[in-house]
């Protein structure tokens, strides 16, 4: 035995002693990866226990184990997570919270909801909905994600453009430190001013500072019905141009999407379900709300008079519930429909006036390059996902495409004033990426805060930083 097998050996007694046989899991294999396409992992990844804390208590007593034997700790919440931050880069624990799934509370006086972390997306909306008159608006598309999860990555998804995104939602944390020591954040409360905002910082920290236990959120009134548009346009340019338009009308939609057609079709083969409209080249859907039948008529009436003066085809409005959700359910899995095929989904965030200009540029680059780039996403908030993919290129072709492409469309974004992930994170795949777009004296303040948290580097070693 090496001396990280021992040191692992006796982490593995101890653990065994706090949570029991059945909460152990030796055999990694369905922990490795998350939704990143998946990279090569070096064989010692694989050295890793998986243990399943039912409380809090038991994360903390963990951290303790781990944090005295100097042992490396992965959290991993419901593994939907495209940039690697979930998964084991070297020898260690890897503490899954799926076994920490408890509602706590549907607070409706308050309007809030108090979830423990390995809550899944789906579950809380289970819930929430059945309290009339309540929602939850942040849906990121994956609804297996667990909240711990969705927090630490300041998930955003479709509905971002009216509603925001998960950090304007959560207003109290549960947090174990890598130490041990068990955290409250916040509360629930709508402000406060209280010293550094420590929660904000826990938001999109990816798992690097501390472990999120329980989560207090904001709930807001049920925002009434919704029609969902489907415009398709001949050319890219037209449908984009189309958005910034829209987005000054002094309508908000819930959703703005862009969708190249060929990844509709990628998402009509893995739901098995139809596209309303099977002609143009690029679509765009757009979800509004309203009180009544005579507010979603007026904001309709007047995306459609936009839309067709960028040269829209057709305008055609999903009413019905269920043709509205098969709609989003399309869009939601393009990337699951791609997935085997792609090699890295960029998820850059530009200004959203400048979305169309991006995208474009990025189009006639792809082409020049010889590499396919589905451009598909939240085009209302600047964030259009591009998948590139291999469409049977041999492996040192890809990657030098890639590359190039990868770094075009970076220096872009940064030229628009925008970054190089808006929701999808740094995790392990865009890390060197991240050091050359940020400033020195940003990257000391990060590795600084990481320190205060994690003086020993122990949390999700090799994330981020
Ligand atoms: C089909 C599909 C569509 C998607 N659409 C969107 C989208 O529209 N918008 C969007 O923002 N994202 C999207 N995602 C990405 C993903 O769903 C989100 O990043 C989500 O927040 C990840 O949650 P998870 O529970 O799966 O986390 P994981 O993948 O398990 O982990 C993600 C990170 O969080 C850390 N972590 C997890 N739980 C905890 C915890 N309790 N405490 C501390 N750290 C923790 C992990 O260590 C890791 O660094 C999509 C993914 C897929 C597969």
């Amino acid at each position: 035995m090496d001396g990280v097998e021992s040191v692992l050996s006796v982490a593995i007694s101890r653990l065994e002693a706090l949570l029991g046989e059945r909460h152990l899991v030796l055999d990694p294999e369905g922990y490795l990866y998350d939704e990143t396409p998946k990279p090569v992992r070096p064989e010692a990844c694989r050295n890793v226990v998986v243990v399943k804390p039912g409380t809090t208590e038991e994360v903390s007593q963990i951290m303790k184990i781990a944090s005295d034997l100097n042992i490396p700790v992965f959290v991993r919440g419901g593994g939907t997570g495209l940039s690697g931050g979930a998964i084991p880069t070297r020898p260690g624990i890897v503490i899954s919270m799926e076994r920490m799934n408890r509602i706590v509370e549907i607070d409706d006086k308050n309007l809030m909801a108090v979830c423990e972390a390995g809550v899944t997306l789906r579950q809380l909306l289970d819930s929430v909905e059945k309290i009339p008159g309540l929602s939850f608006p942040p849906h990121p598309g994956d609804e297996s994600a667990q909240i711990g999860g969705l927090v630490v990555s300041n998930a955003g998804g479709a509905r971002a453009v009216k509603y925001g995104v998960m950090r304007n939602y959560v207003v109290g944390l549960e947090i174990v430190l890598p130490t041990g020591e068990i955290l409250n954040l916040g509360g629930k409360i709508i402000k406060n001013t209280t010293g550094y905002d420590l929660l904000h910082l826990v938001v999109g920290s990816q798992g690097t500072l501390c472990i999120v236990t329980k989560v207090i959120l904001r709930l807001i009134p049920e925002p009434g019905a919704t029609y969902t548009l489907v415009i398709p346009f001949e050319s890219a340019e037209n449908a984009i141009r189309a958005v910034p338009e829209i987005l000054k009308s002094g309508i908000v939609p819930l959703a703005i999407e862009y969708m190249d057609i060929e990844a509709i079709r990628a998402g009509e083969a893995v739901t098995g379900k139809k596209w309303p409209h099977g002609g143009g080249n690029a679509h765009l859907m757009v979800i509004v709300d309203g009180v009544d039948e005579d507010e979603l008529i007026q904001k309709s009436e007047v995306i459609e008079r936009i839309s067709r003066d960028y040269g829209a085809l057709d305008v055609l409005v999903g009413i019905g519930r269920r043709e509205q959700r098969d709609i989003l359910e399309i869009r939601s899995l393009i990337y699951e429909g791609l997935k085997d095929e792609t090699i890295e989904v960029l998820d850059v965030s530009v200004p959203p006036a400048t979305i169309a200009e991006f995208v474009e540029r990025c189009q006639k680059e792809a082409e020049r390059i010889g590499v396919k780039v589905l451009h598909f996403g939240h085009a209302g908030d600047g964030n259009v996902h591009q998948q590139v993919l291999k469409s049977g290129m041999d492996e040192s072709e890809w990657k030098e495409k890639y590359m190039k492409f990868k770094e075009f469309a970076f220096s872009v974004a940064r030229e628009l004033g925008g970054v190089i992930t808006g929701e999808h994170g740094i995790g392990e795949v865009k890390k060197e990426d991240m050091f050359k777009t940020i400033s020195q004296k940003e990257l000391e303040l990060m590795r600084a805060i990481k320190r205060v948290f994690d003086p020993n580097g122990i949390l999700n070693p090799g994330k981020v930083l």
